[in-house]
């Protein structure tokens, strides 16, 4: 699967009071704009490849300034329509290019959507064509006429509330976008709805009660509550090491890289014992365990498996648990091979693992001066520490 997130933000945010002010996705919300809350949350998750942001024509300026920290890790902005649906289709199309398998379609105004609903989208489209956010309704839902008088209890069993993230097959959704334009087709609330009426099978998985929208001034005023929230982290640090032994061969794997080598690394997996001892860094952190634990070297499962996979696995357990990665720290003890040429590719390896940026990842390596078993070549050796945040 690759997935591209498309950040819906070109509209005008005339309802949230804004007239006159900028657009409420570049309002601050406790010092950052609305719109940069969203685009980290998506930029930090290891399962969206690439992001586009539509936005409105006339914010180019307020745009590049908001993204500015990281814009090159973003596509170029693509500038959007009369309507949103006009915008998403404009979106989708300028996605092409880079033919992503699905997309994750998100409304800028919603800055508090979670790894955690990222990932249950994402994962639902492993079986069903479209999959959205939502939330159960709970209260109870009354008919009223237009003087206010009651006509009727609604049913609420069986109604969500639909949030985004919309998750689609690009294609599909791609297809259903253009049919809806050609036809005049312009009435649809949602991604969702325009999906529906072409015949997608889209299913609801749970949302956030969080992910709020945007929208009067009112939520304005609760946005600045929920931002201030989450603000209490506490640091939390773990440590790991990890040996592994020389025998014959042609290459090894450290830190996720491939290096030619007149050895290989002896193991059950692919024997990254970087990428191992930085597993145990993060589960130490959390304290939950260690690699052998969680994959046990006797299990035919992680025969020859990439070191990689336990790495995700470590960075999945902090966002399960609401926490993020703060900075993480290797150093490799070897003679040989030498790790300097291949340090930058290294650093973006474990980037893309975790899911934080390169200047986070600290890759170091040492000789032990020719004493000991790294000295005389006959193992490699990996220490690693990792801080992490978790909610206090
Ligand atoms: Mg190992």
């Amino acid at each position: 699967m690759t997935a591209a997130a498309l950040i819906v933000a070109a509209g005008r945010g005339s309802r949230a009071g804004c007239e006159g002010r900028a657009p409420k996705q570049y309002t601050n919300v406790r010092g950052m704009p609305v719109l940069r809350y969203s685009l980290d949350t998506f930029l930090a998750h290891p399962g969206i490849d690439r992001i586009a942001v539509v936005i409105h024509p006339n914010d180019v300026a307020l745009y590049a300034e908001t993204v500015a920290p990281f814009s090159d890790r973003l596509m170029t902005p693509v500038l959007g329509g009369a309507t949103r649906q006009e915008s998403v289709l404009l979106g989708l199309q300028a996605l092409t290019a880079a033919s992503p398998s699905h997309v994750l379609i998100h409304d800028a105004a919603r800055p508090f959507i979670d790894p955690e609903t990222i990932s249950r989208v994402l994962d639902g489209l492993e079986h069903d064509a479209g999959v959205i956010a939502a939330e159960p309704v709970t209260d109870t839902l009354k008919r009223a006429d237009g003087g206010g008088m009651i006509t009727g209890t609604v049913q609420r069993e069986g109604l969500w509330r639909a949030q985004t993230p919309q998750g689609f097959h690009f294609e599909a959704i791609l297809d259903a976008h253009r049919k809806a334009a050609e036809t005049g087709q312009s009435t649809f609330t949602d991604d969702a709805a325009l999906a529906e009426w072409a015949g997608l099978k889209v299913s609801v998985v749970r949302g956030s009660s969080l992910n709020l929208k945007i929208t009067s001034a009112e939520d304005f005023a609760i946005a600045e509550k929920l931002a201030a929230a989450p603000s209490v982290f506490e640091p939390r640090t773990g440590t790991g090491f990890d040996v592994h032994r020389f025998i014959a061969g042609d290459h090894v794997w450290l830190c996720g890289i491939r290096i030619d080598h007149d050895a290989t690394l002896e193991g059950h997996s692919d024997a990254d014992a970087p990428l191992h001892a930085l597993t145990d860094a993060i589960l130490g952190a959390l304290g939950e365990g260690d690699i052998g634990q969680h994959f046990p070297p006797n299990d035919p499962k992680w025969k020859g498996a990439r070191s990689r996979l336990f790495v995700e696995d470590a960075a999945h357990r902090v966002r399960a648990r609401g926490g993020r990665i703060s900075n993480v720290d290797i150093t490799i003890l070897c003679e040989r091979p030498k790790i300097g040429p291949h340090r930058a590719a290294m650093q973006r390896a474990i980037a893309e693992m975790l899911g934080i940026d390169t200047s986070r990842i600290g890759i170091k390596a040492t000789t032990t001066e020719q004493l000991g078993f790294t000295g005389r070549g006959e193992g490699l050796a990996a220490m690693a520490s990792a801080t992490v945040l978790l909610p206090a």
